[in-house]
């Protein structure tokens, strides 16, 4: 067990890793981050900053030397410098492998009995053009390493859309279409010792690939799908031996959960747990890292809506606070483009009698 007092060290230096080091400092714990960024917004929040380079190996192991236990925010880290500190790093790299790779994650999750959408590995032309022959149109093609919110996708109408796409210079994977009622997440903690608690999941809204809004309770059918979604979120998480926050996204499709992708860390869709549910994905991610034992992870209001704040609408966002259910969040940015995540509000509803009380 690492105490309070302990050190954590947090690769990744963007909004998940603030949020963390947060955590860590509420439980007393000192948090020493890591990034190649020089002004990453962790270091606000933080004890230390080392901003060094992903593939600096000797700067990795120092810093590692001075911690506890390491952890992480960002998961498109490069596996092999990571190895000489594996021993202290929780989740474990072999966790990377598998969510670093879109193809690697489908294959691994349909092992283990999960159904991903129909999928195709593209590296050629010929490749592609076999993919919609074999997944059907529409479909999409993503690359298999570092998208994210919606980057690296591309959506593909017909053969001859396929036939004249300017393909991506890196390995891809193409997936066919799924039509689905909604799409939730599965988020759950898991200790060394095999414990596992799970959160409620939201209902995710996306726009432009972004996720807008988690809403909880989601739609009926996520209930009717959760339990199956869960099953295989923790035969994942114990084919890995995994230690820490792990989250599954999914399709509510018509027949089941349909897998879509997973984080070997926190995630957006659970931001609403920081005041909507009794302990945090951050606060039980710290936990689970340092042997402690996990919170109670129920949500505390009727009704709880976490929407981003996104680009420019962080200028206006503070206005939000004229609803006293509402927490705001920013996450100490300076530029805000278009489509860039600049923090998120959470709102706890409820009903107008109970408000009065
Ligand atoms: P991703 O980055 O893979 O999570 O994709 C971003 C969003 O695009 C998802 O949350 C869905 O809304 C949509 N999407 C991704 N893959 C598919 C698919 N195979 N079928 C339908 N919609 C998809």
């Amino acid at each position: 067990m690492i105490l309070p007092g302990g050190t954590i060290g947090i690769l990744g230096g963007g909004q998940l890793g603030r949020m963390l080091a947060i955590a860590a400092a509420q439980l007393g714990y000192r948090v020493i981050g890591y990034a190649p960024e020089d002004d990453a917004v962790i270091a606000q929040v933080c004890n230390e900053y080392i901003s060094a380079e992903w593939h600096d190996a000797a700067a990795l192991e120092a810093f590692a030397a001075r911690c506890d236990v390491v952890t992480l925010e960002f998961e498109n880290v490069p596996a092999a410098p990571l190895d000489a500190i594996a021993d202290k790093l929780a989740p474990h790299p072999r966790a990377l492998a598998v969510a670093q790779d879109r193809l690697a994650g489908k294959r691994f999750v349909k092992e283990l009995g999960g159904t991903p959408a129909a999928f195709h590995a593209v590296e050629s032309r010929a490749d592609l053009l076999a993919g919609i022959h074999a997944v059907g149109a529409p479909a999409i093609l993503k690359t298999r390493r570092d998208g994210y919110d919606g980057k690296g996708q591309w959506r593909i109408a017909s053969r001859e859309e396929a036939e004249a796409l300017d393909l991506p210079d890196q390995p891809c994977v193409l997936e066919g279409f799924v039509t689905f009622e909604c799409e939730f997440s599965v988020i759950l903690a898991r200790r060394e010792d095999g414990t596992v608690a799970f959160w409620e999941s939201p209902q995710n809204g996306h726009e432009d690939g972004i996720l807008a809004r988690s809403t909880l309770p989601g739609a009926q059918i996520i209930g009717q799908q959760v339990a199956e979604a869960r099953k295989l979120a923790q035969a994942v998480a114990e084919r890995l031996g995994y230690v820490g926050v792990l989250t599954l996204e999914f399709f509510a499709g018509e027949h089941g959960p349909i897998f879509n992708e997973m984080a070997p860390r926190t995630h957006n869709s659970g931001h609403w747990t920081i005041e909507g549910a009794a302990t945090s994905q951050f606060e039980n991610q710290i936990r689970a890292i340092c042997g402690l034992p996990l919170g109670d992870t129920r949500r505390v209001a009727p009704r709880v809506v976490m929407e981003n704040v996104i680009g420019p609408a962080a200028a206006t966002a503070h206005e939000a606070l004229a609803d006293p259910g509402a927490h705001l969040h920013l996450y100490g940015k300076t530029d805000a483009p278009q489509g860039r995540k600049m923090g998120h509000i959470t709102r706890l509803e409820w009903p107008e009698e109970d408000r009065s009380q």
